[in-house]
């Protein structure tokens, strides 16, 4: 076959519905040619994700939920079953916090909402890293998403701003790791996208507002648009780029201060 990604098999972690960003993801690499396996979390979201697996030819591999390590070992010996020659890619679109502690000040932040969060959000990259090492080829790559909470204090964004700082630190450990390997770890930061994660943050119709007036773009981004560039990190177009976290956002990222042309929000 053509396209960027012809010949490649991927693995893709965190559909939940058709405005999941995994599934703006798994969309553009089918359209790139690429062959895939999608997981799903628990039997409710299992009933959604089939049907769009199916609309991509995709294998659906099995549940996986990234706090019990035995269900992250099973659908990567599933990968290994469905794929012998191995897999070239891995997408992670993972990301949790208690809803009560994505409002109000971080300072409030709860021990056992920082370990979970920091648990499902951070430390489930690396631990797909460890399963999917066995059975990745050269040339391949792990992509995962952050965003620009990461780097810069967001309203609301409280421990999930810390838990992605940290993943980020991640993905250049991981990079160096697997670099001898040939294999690349790259992050997403997308700008802010209404999703079913993006619902527990708070004042989150403001946020996307914000973004519409003071993005250079003057807009925000589409799960289309997240998908088109990890295609492209994926293929080997970006053979030469790892640990790098690339912004999709419009362009917000670059500004230092709220366009004077906005309306009051
Ligand atoms: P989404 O709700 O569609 O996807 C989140 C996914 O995380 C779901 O599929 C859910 O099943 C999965 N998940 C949560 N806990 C899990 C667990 N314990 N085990 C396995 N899976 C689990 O929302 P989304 O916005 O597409 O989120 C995908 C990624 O994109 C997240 O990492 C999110 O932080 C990141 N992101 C989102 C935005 C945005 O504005 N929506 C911006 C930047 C980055």
């Amino acid at each position: 076959g053509h396209g960027i990604l012809a010949g490649k098999r991927g693995v893709i972690l965190g559909v939940a519905n058709n405005r999941s960003i995994a599934w703006g993801i798994a969309r553009s690499a089918r359209a790139h040619g690429a062959e895939l396996a999608f997981t799903y979390q628990g039997d409710a979201l299992r009933k959604r994700v089939e049907p769009l697996a199916k609309e991509l030819d995709a294998h659906v591999i099995g549940h996986c939920d990234v706090t019990d390590a035995a269900s992250i070992d099973a659908v990567f010996e599933e990968a290994g079953r469905l794929f012998p020659e191995g897999i070239d890619f891995v997408v992670h679109c993972i990301a949790f916090s208690d809803k009560d502690e994505l409002t109000g000040r971080y300072i409030e932040t709860s021990e056992e909402n920082f370990s979970k969060s920091l648990l499902i959000s951070c430390y489930s990259f690396t631990a797909v890293a460890q399963r999917a090492e066995k059975i990745l080829r050269p040339g391949g790559s792990l992509l995962t998403l952050t965003y620009y909470g990461a780097e810069k204090w967001m309203p609301h964004y409280n421990v999930m701003g810390v838990a992605k700082a940290a993943l980020e630190a991640s993905v250049r450990y991981l990079a160096a790791d697997l670099g001898p390997k040939n294999i690349r770890v790259n992050a997403i930061s997308a700008g802010p996208i209404k999703t079913l994660a993006a619902s527990g943050i708070g004042d989150f119709r403001y946020i996307l507002k914000w973004n519409e007036y003071n993005a250079p773009l003057r807009r925000t981004v589409t799960i289309s648009e997240v998908g088109e560039t990890a295609a492209y990190l994926l293929s080997d177009m970006a053979a030469g780029m790892t640990g790098e976290i690339l912004h999709v956002d419009a362009g917000y990222h670059v500004v230092g201060m709220k366009n004077p042309e906005a309306p009051d929000l």
